[in-house]
């Protein structure tokens, strides 16, 4: 009786070896079947107070709305992964399947989020939303107000899907007659054809890359064009205002918005002056890599996932957008003039050194000058951004 006991017991514990052994086989199948669809650089790794998907009722097309009811309500220091699809794909006239499926894209590499973008299309209003992008959001925090400033940490950031788009026609971007440096007979670039072009992604060494061309790979890094506050009061006559109240999303502003700062990528912080009460936080126009200028138009046009944490700080508005990655301080200048925008990020410069790092003013500017890099963040929306980044290692204690 005890012999057969434990003879059962023998069994049973082999039995449990090979489900457990089962269990591992399977789940390393799965695994190396989902890296061959989304490779390990793709892989969302961290976990989030909160998620917020990119369903139809999360998102707006083409604008800033200043009044939409928060889809998240969350305290300050709270942490939330959001869901993010690119325009390029989600908003176009034929159905995504039939256009993504021109370029080549499976249908099981599209996501459910753009294919329900897409459907829920029609009904919604144009009028006035000239921007592309498809922005998640808006998120409220609780107790923000006007006059308070939105710490925005960037905490991930991945690819959803391992392709993207650019487009680069022979008048697009900043060879296009909409850049404020265009001329009257100024030559476009020697292309014909389509605009718009496929980037796939692969992963070597560990690392996600675009393929540009044979031989040519670019390392992604990802980050979100376009992060902002809802705006103040949008008047018509203000960039990307052509009806009251309506902030198209194209042109980046005090707002945050467009900023297209490469920089922003994990690990960097944002911080946004508060217009409205909940402050009402809205992402995307996600991008796997870019260039300063952003020339062409547009980036590697592709839908990301990111995690956030939001922190509060009351009664601190700053002028301009500002941020910081682990080894520099940025400074905005942003102006419909390419020039201006120079100009306004200098003088953010010596205003964030005299406030923050007690300098005499004449101090601050000499070190601009000395140490101090401005560079064109993009010049393609309208409104321009220089990004002024300033090392943290001027600085010894
Ligand atoms: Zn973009």
């Amino acid at each position: 009786m005890v012999r057969e006991f434990i003879q059962t017991l023998g069994r049973r514990a082999a039995w449990a070896r090979w489900r457990y052994r089962r269990a591992v086989i399977v789940a390393f199948i799965v695994a190396v079947s989902l890296c061959a669809i989304f490779p390990p650089a793709m892989a969302q790794i961290m976990t989030a107070d909160h998620h917020l998907r990119a369903q139809p009722e999360n998102l707006s097309w083409g604008w800033i709305p200043t009044d939409k009811p928060p889809v998240l309500i969350i305290q300050s220091g709270d942490t939330v992964r959001i869901d993010t699809i690119s325009h390029h794909g989600s908003t176009q006239d034929e159905d995504p399947v039939v256009f993504l499926g021109g370029f080549g894209v499976q249908p099981e590499e599209i996501l459910q989020d753009v294919r329900d973008f897409w459907a829920s299309k029609p009904g919604r209003p144009r009028e006035g939303r000239t921007g592309a992008h498809v922005l998640t959001g808006p998120i409220a925090i609780m107790g923000a107000e006007p006059g308070d400033m939105l710490e925005i940490q960037i905490l991930e950031v991945s690819s959803r899907v391992p392709y993207g788009f650019n487009s680069a026609g022979a008048r697009s971007g900043a060879l296009g007659d909409s850049y404020p440096g265009w001329r009257a007979g100024d030559p476009g670039a020697d292309i014909s054809g389509t605009s718009r072009t496929i980037v796939r992604t692969a992963i070597s060494d560990g690392r996600e890359f675009a393929l540009v061309g044979d031989g040519v790979r670019v390392p992604l890094a990802p980050f979100m064009g376009i992060m902002a506050i809802a705006p103040q009061a949008p008047t018509v006559g203000q960039p990307g205002v052509t009806v009251a109240g309506v902030q198209s999303s194209r042109p980046p502003g005090v707002y945050g918005g467009n900023l297209d700062i490469k920089l922003l990528t994990a690990g960097a912080t944002l911080y946004l002056p508060i217009f409205r009460e909940g402050a009402l936080f809205y992402v995307g126009d996600p991008h796997g890599v870019q260039g300063d200028g952003e020339v062409s138009g547009t980036a590697l046009e592709q839908s990301l996932t990111g995690v956030f944490r939001f922190v509060l700080h009351k009664a601190a508005a700053p002028a301009a957008p500002r941020a910081e990655t682990a080894t520099h301080y940025i400074a905005v200048g942003i102006d419909i003039d390419l020039d201006r925008a120079l100009r306004k990020a200098v003088m953010e410069v010596v205003d964030f050194l005299v406030e923050e790092k007690a300098l005499a003013p004449r101090e601050a500017f000499t070190l601009a000058s000395l140490a101090v890099d401005f560079t064109i963040a993009e010049a393609v929306n309208e409104t321009q951004v220089v990004a002024a980044s300033i090392p943290k290692t001027l600085f010894v204690e």
